[in-house]
């Protein structure tokens, strides 16, 4: 099975990924993640790229493309992407790639709906856990003496930076808003939409009857 999920920023696509890869035994592509592990990582490419995720842009097509290529030799067809395809040329490169790797496509794409006053409110108190990628809301810890992540128990509970600055998340916000149309229009046919203004086990339900239903 291979999944796309698209969703604004804080609509909880890392969250619901995580759930989706344990149900269906896939392998996660997130490339958020990958690109803030190449920026902590120090090296030329990171350097590169820094300021361009910081103030909530988009990284250049072929810089992302070449990165996603070099993570299909690692997975089998079965595979959840995270934050892939972004536009309309990135979704066509993937359509490109699937053929010539598997002779197959995406069968599966999700799309997370969710007001922006809750986006905005949910990326101002996000904490990711810098080891597991575990993702809490502020407040839901009582005290910041005790932000310990409740999965793996690490301390290094932090805001990314492209959450601390409001213009920033905007940014994020209304270039999804841009980009989404050529998508919507693309996967038209296979389009699952699903309201993430609910609480996570809510939106998880909603996505795995809406693919148990696609899957008959
Ligand atoms: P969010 O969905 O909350 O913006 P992500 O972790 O998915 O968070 O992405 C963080 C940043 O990484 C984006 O703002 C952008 O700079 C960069 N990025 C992620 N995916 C892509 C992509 N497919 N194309 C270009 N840039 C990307």
């Amino acid at each position: 099975m291979i999944i796309t999920i698209f969703g604004p920023p804080g609509s909880g696509k890392g969250t619901q990924s995580n759930l989706l890869i344990a149900k269906y035994n896939l392998k996660l592509i997130s490339v958020g993640d990958l690109l803030r592990n190449i920026i902590s990582s120090g090296g030329e490419l990171g350097k590169k790229i820094k300021d361009t995720v910081e103030s909530g842009n988009l990284i250049q097509d072929e810089v992302i493309c070449e990165l996603l290529r070099d993570q299909l030799t690692l997975v089998d067809d079965n595979f959840l992407l995270d934050g892939f395809p972004r536009n309309l040329n990135q979704a066509l490169f993937l359509t490109r790639i699937l053929r010539e790797k598997y002779n197959r496509d995406v069968n599966i794409i999700i799309e997370l709906q969710l007001d922006d006053k809750i986006a905005i409110d949910r990326l101002k108190n996000r904490l990711v856990c810098l080891d597991c990628k575990g993702v809490y809301s502020a407040t839901s810890f009582k005290n910041d003496d005790n932000l310990v992540c409740m999965k793996c128990k690490s301390a290094r509970l932090e805001r990314r930076i492209d959450d601390s600055d409001l213009s920033a998340i905007h940014r994020r916000i209304s270039e999804y808003y841009i980009q989404i149309k050529s998508l919507r229009e693309y996967y038209k046919d296979r389009l699952l939409t699903v309201n993430a203004n609910l609480d996570v086990v809510q939106v998880k339900q909603e996505i795995e009857s809406k693919i148990s239903c696609n899957l008959v």
